[in-house]
Order: C-alpha cells, then structure tokens, then sequence
C-alpha cells in the first residue's frame, strides 16, 4: 500500500477558507477571529457558507446546503461555529453530516494548560493531543431494531480505517516535535474491532522508531489522564473512546470553553471550536472566541503560515497570562469583559512573547492513499458455519429442539445458542435473565471451501417456525477463526 507522505498545504499566497459562522454565540466569535487574523495579516480570503438551525428551518434534513458543500469542495477548507443540533426524529446532525460528505476522517484535539486559567490541574503541564477516527466505529449509524425491545448498533471498524488514523497520529506527532504516542483501545474485550486497532498500531509503529510507541486500554488511559495527564504525548484512539476521552482531557485545562479542534481529510479539513452554540448567551457580547480562535490557529499551521500561527497564538497566550480584559467566563469574578473588548486586547497584544516556551511546528505529511476500493485479499477462506438471529419467546430447550429438527438432513448442525453473549444452550451453571433475541449457531459439517453451503434450504426451514431477524456467515481467513464466541462456548 502506498503511504508515500507529501506536505499538506504551503501558503505563500491567499488561501480560500470557507467561514461557517453557525448559529448562537456563532457569528459573534467568528467575526472576532476574522478580526484577529487580519490584524495578524494572516493571507485568508473568507467565502461565507450557511448550516446549521436556519438550513434545518428552511427544511434542508441535512442542516448543510448545497453551496456549503460546493464551497467546502472548492477551498477544501473550513473553520467553522458551533451548529445547534436540532432536537427533533429524524433530522442529522449538520456536523456530522460535513464529516461524513468530506471523510474528515482524523478529529485533532490539542489540550493544552492555558496560562491564567486556574483547574485543579493547573502547574502540571499538561500538553497532549489526542487524535480521533472520527468516521467509523458505532458512529457510522447503522442501526437495527432487532425486535421490538432491542436495539442494535454495527460497531464497523475497518484495516485501512485505523491504518490511515494511526499514520495521521505518528506524521502529527513527527510535525509537532513530539516523542510519544500511546494507541488506546478496548482491544482486550472486543479483539476484532478494538483489536484492529491495536493490531495495526503494532504492526506500522516501527516504521517510525524515533516515536516511543505504546498501548494502553481505554478505560485505564481515562484512569490515568486524571492521576498524570502530564505523561501523555499523543494518543490515537477509535471513534467513541475519543469522542469521550477528549472531552474528559479538555475539562482537565479549563473546559469546552477554549478547546480548539480539527476535522481532517485527504480533500479537506474544517477547524472548529468544539463548544456548543451557548444559545443562552448568544447576541449579549458574552462569548469567548478562544476556543475558534485556537482552532483558527491550527488551520493557519495546517496551510503552512506558520508566522501567523504563532503571532496570534502568543497573543492569546500574553492575554491570558496578564489577565486583563478577559470575558465572564475567564477572568476574575466581577471583572470580565465583553467579545469585543477581549478581543481588541488580543489585537493590541498581537506582536508580543508569552513566557510560554514556542513548539517547532513543521508542515503535517498528510498519508497518501490510492483512489481503489480497498480490499485485503485471502489466499485460503473457509466458510465454517452461520449465526441466526432470531426473535422468540420460547426458552432455550424448547428453541434448540425446533432449531434441531430444521437442520436435519441439512449440512449444519446447531451447536449454540446465546442470549445477549452468554451461552444458554446447552444449558450452563447460573440462571440467565432472558430477552427475546437469540443467536443461534449452526456449524458446517465439513467447512466449506469455494462450494457454496446451501444456507437458503436452513433459512427457508428456519423461517417456518421462527421470526429471524439477519444472518452472520461465519468465516475463517488463511487459518484464522472470523467470528468471536460466545461467553461460556468452548
Ligand atoms: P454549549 O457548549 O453550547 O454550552 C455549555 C456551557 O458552556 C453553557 O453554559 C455556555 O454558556 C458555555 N459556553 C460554551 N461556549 C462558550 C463560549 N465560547 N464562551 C462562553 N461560554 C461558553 O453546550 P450545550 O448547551 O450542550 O449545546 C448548545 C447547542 O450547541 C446544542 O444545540 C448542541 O447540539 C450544539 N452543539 C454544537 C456543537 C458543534 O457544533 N460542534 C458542539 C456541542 C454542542
């Protein structure tokens, strides 16, 4: 597979960003980051796009317009304000909508202790990234209502899903001079999701051995971001584990508040503050544009103006450092100040060194994937047997006896049943507490290799007597077993 890194964007001329200002405090910290960026004379040519609560209004279902997703298309860039998500069945979520359409597959969340901004954490140096895939996982949303009571959601993790997130990781950690990255899964419970992961870490990890390279477990990497946030580098984690752990780090430096964000892609990358829309203080010269102002500063790096970069992010920091004209949420109680006012002081601070120690940035080598659909061939696969999933009221003993008798004179024999993972036939020690759907497992007499099995006489015989709801094939690639056991099956 060709990985071959090329730099992402070098600026020396105008760039196009696609400014989405979105809805609540929106425009007034957008209007407060374009301010500052000219000021800085950052060389940024804004085309302005709408989504959000107005485009749900008008009855868009996606939240983002076509011209939105042109522009995007167009400058392949986007800083963007936070879009309410509509509370309502069956409308999408604009953010998510913009990951999916561009495959933003890489979500960056530095987190970082701001000068000024007193948690209990503060005096610990915390300095971290954490990198997100941020396109697959539970979150592709496919879901199914197994019966009436259950519901199902496809945790879909794929080879070059991690592959392309894992080098995303290490080209970040090479570009902003850092030393360690730590992969965190729940690999030990779910070894083929989860384990793709870890797996793939493991396997492209020497390839970049100036990187002191890890695993951790999830939920220990939760565990120790609160006992020594300090020891963390750069951590690159699945969807959800991300999704959760990054706000967990942004609450150990000061909140949502001043957390900067980046949604990265071959084709594009949109930066966004990773707050919410504040609708109880949007329009009062309230908001704090830190958070979109950070994130404005990696999309700066990001198109390789570095000189800018750095200006305004020593701005902020000189800001924060003398505490003087901070908004509510910042300062000291009484003394807070209003968008603007904050915002004229970071412009009036643009050119002047914070005490903080500036980071050797170099341009991000974006991995370069082939435009295929991918596939990783097998040289030897055999079909073992099949999973059906049915729903049904009847008890075990009573389900395997029907389930028996449709398998006779076929080339399957049931040899399991589960209920939610644990094995209930043959029956084990302990009582399970039952629901209404079962995973049964018919083995393939003699594994088949090539010759189709004939599933659909099983199926036309299962579909008789029971209500089933999907199939699982059960598969096992050059020697290796394609499905997991249930809780208790030898
Ligand atoms: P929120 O982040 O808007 O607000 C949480 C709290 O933080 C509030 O007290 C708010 O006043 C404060 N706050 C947030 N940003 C601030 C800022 N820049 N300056 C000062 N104070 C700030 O979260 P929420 O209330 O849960 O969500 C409100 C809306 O935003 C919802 O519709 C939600 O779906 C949406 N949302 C969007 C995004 C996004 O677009 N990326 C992210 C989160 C929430």
């Amino acid at each position: 597979m060709d990985v071959t890194p090329t730099a992402s964007h070098v600026s020396s001329r105008t760039t196009t960003v696609t400014a989405i200002a979105g809805d609540g405090i929106g425009p007034e910290v957008m209007q407060a980051v374009q301010r500052i960026l000219a000021a800085a004379s950052a060389k940024i040519a804004w085309e302005d796009a709408e989504a959000g609560a107005a485009v749900f209004r008008r009855g868009i279902a996606s939240g983002c317009p076509q011209e939105t997703l042109d522009s995007i298309a167009r400058t392949g860039l986007a800083l963007k304000g936070p879009l309410e998500t509509p509370v309502g069945f069956g409308e999408k979520s604009a953010n998510v909508t913009l990951r999916k359409f561009f495959e933003l597959y890489g979500n960056i969340r530095p987190v970082r202790e701001l000068p000024g901004i007193r948690t209990p954490f503060s005096g610990r140096g915390i300095d971290l990234v954490i990198v997100r895939e941020n396109v697959e996982d539970l979150y592709t949303g496919i879901e199914h209502m197994q019966s009436a009571g259950a519901a199902q959601c496809l945790k879909l993790i794929t080879e070059p899903g991690c592959e392309r997130i894992i080098r995303l990781a290490f080209a970040l950690t090479q570009a902003e001079g850092r030393k360690k990255l730590a992969c965190a899964t729940k690999a030990n419970i779910m070894k083929m999701t989860e384990g793709m992961m870890k797996r793939v870490f493991e396997r492209v990890a020497p390839e970049y051995p100036d990187i002191a390279a890890s695993h951790i477990i999830i939920d220990n990497c939760a565990h120790q971001l609160v006992i020594a946030p300090e020891q963390f580098d750069v951590i690159v984690t699945t969807n959800m584990n991300g999704d959760i752990i990054s706000d967990l780090a942004a609450g150990l430096v000061g909140g949502l508040g001043v957390a900067p964000s980046s949604n990265i892609g071959d084709n594009a990358a949109m930066f966004e503050a990773v707050h919410g829309s504040a609708p109880q203080i949007a329009g009062k010269d309230l908001a704090n544009p830190t958070a979109l102002l950070l994130s404005a500063v990696m999309l700066l790096r990001h198109i390789g103006d570095f000189a800018a970069a750095e200006k305004v992010e020593q701005a902020v920091l000189v800001t924060l450092e003398e505490g003087r004209n901070l908004t509510g949420d910042i300062a000291a109680k009484g003394q807070g100040v209003g968008t603007t006012a904050f915002t004229d002081q970071i412009i009036a601070n643009l050119g002047r060194d914070s005490s903080e120690a500036s980071r050797q940035y170099q341009p991000l080598k974006m991995p370069v994937w082939p435009d295929v659909v991918w596939h990783h061939p097998s040289a030897h696969r055999e079909m073992m047997g099949l999973d059906v999933f049915i729903e049904t009221e009847q008890r075990p003993d009573a389900l395997a006896q029907s389930l028996q008798a449709a398998a006779e004179g076929t080339e399957f024999s049931l040899t399991m049943i589960e209920n939610r993972g644990a094995q209930v036939w043959p029956a084990r020690t302990g009582k399970p507490f039952l629901v209404d759907i079962f995973r049964c497992r018919f083995m393939l007499d003699v594994p088949s290799e090539g010759k189709p099995s004939d599933i659909a006489s099983l199926m036309g015989r299962i579909s008789a007597h029971h209500h089933w709801m999907h199939v699982e094939k059960l598969q096992r690639f050059d020697g290796a077993d394609g499905y997991t056991r249930a809780q208790g099956e030898n």
